[in-house]
């Protein structure tokens, strides 16, 4: 089945190691999707580097899709977590013990800190679409689909995306059309280098299940801090030969060549494939 790649984190905080990405990606002929991040961690402001502005654009033009990726790319610490907690009670969010626990399994299981729409509130989640789709306009670069950071996507803001029009977005084991209701289950191979115990254990995983590429429309995510690494870039470098001659450039391609899956929640009829348009970008004041 069909392949997609994708750089995440693409910031002027990461410029050298999303550059090695691309010409890893480009030995094979591969155009990634860029997952653009409109400030990462609040010290890189997209806007404020022209040079890595016109660097996207001129990757857009030669077929690399936009998605936005976020905003900041980091979660709240815990302490201004409990203050938010008191506005997310209005919206019936577990509060107490059982959302510590779902707090430290979002920001330190599954990622770094930096599950940002987890918990943001559906005010807040607002505030951030509306800036980074205003970010990356400003930037000159049309918006073709929405990934959470750490791949966190609450219900909420999958709404949120099928209000604005988006036609992609993604987690850990589905892709979707929210404009058209509908997703497909998906493999994502990916690396984890925040301790050598997952970097090898990364490794192993993706060695173990690339089998279900047969079975599975399948996503090579590429994060920047990979690029650090001499293992990691081997197998980078390992998969995506792997997956010549079956790589597609847009993440609606996942669905083409299948039986779409409506959103079994939202009850929506099976649809065939329609060619995807760039999303609206609506301006609004940044939160
Ligand atoms: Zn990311």
């Amino acid at each position: 089945m069909v392949v997609h790649v994708s750089i995440h984190d693409v910031s002027p905080a990461w410029e050298r190691e999303v550059e090695a990405a691309l010409a890893l990606a480009h030995d094979f002929g591969v155009r990634p999707a860029l997952l653009v991040v409109p400030n990462f961690h609040g010290q890189a402001p997209l806007l404020e580097h022209p040079p890595f502005c016109e660097r996207l654009r001129t990757l857009a033009r030669h077929g690399h899709e936009i998605y936005l990726h976020g905003y900041y790319h980091e979660a709240r610490s815990w302490a201004d977590h409990a203050v938010a907690a008191v506005a997310q009670e209005q919206h019936g969010r577990v509060d107490g013990v059982a959302k510590r626990i779902e707090y430290a399994f979002a920001q330190h299981i599954v990622s770094n800190s930096e599950a940002e729409f987890h918990d943001v509130s559906p005010s807040e989640a607002i505030a951030r679409l509306d800036a980074g789709e205003r970010v990356l306009k400003e930037a000159g670069l049309d918006v073709r689909g929405f990934v959470a950071p750490a791949w966190s996507l609450p219900r909420s803001v999958h709404t949120l995306l099928r209000k604005r029009g988006y036609t992609f977005t993604e987690d850990h084991t589905h892709v979707y059309d929210p404009a058209s209701q509908l997703s497909r289950a998906s493999l994502v191979l990916n690396f984890a280098s925040r301790t050598p115990a997952r970097l090898i254990s990364s490794v192993a995983y993706c060695r173990a299940v690339r089998p279900l590429r047969m079975l599975l429309p399948t996503r090579i995510a590429i994060h920047p801090a990979d690029m650090r690494y001499v293992l990691l870039r081997s197998e980078i470098r390992s998969l995506l030969a792997w997956a010549r001659g079956n790589v597609v450039d847009t993440g609606s391609e996942l669905f083409d060549r299948f039986r779409f899956d409506a959103i079994s929640s939202l009850a929506a009829p099976v649809r065939s494939s329609k060619p995807k348009q760039a999303v609206p970008v609506r301006s609004s004041p940044p939160p």
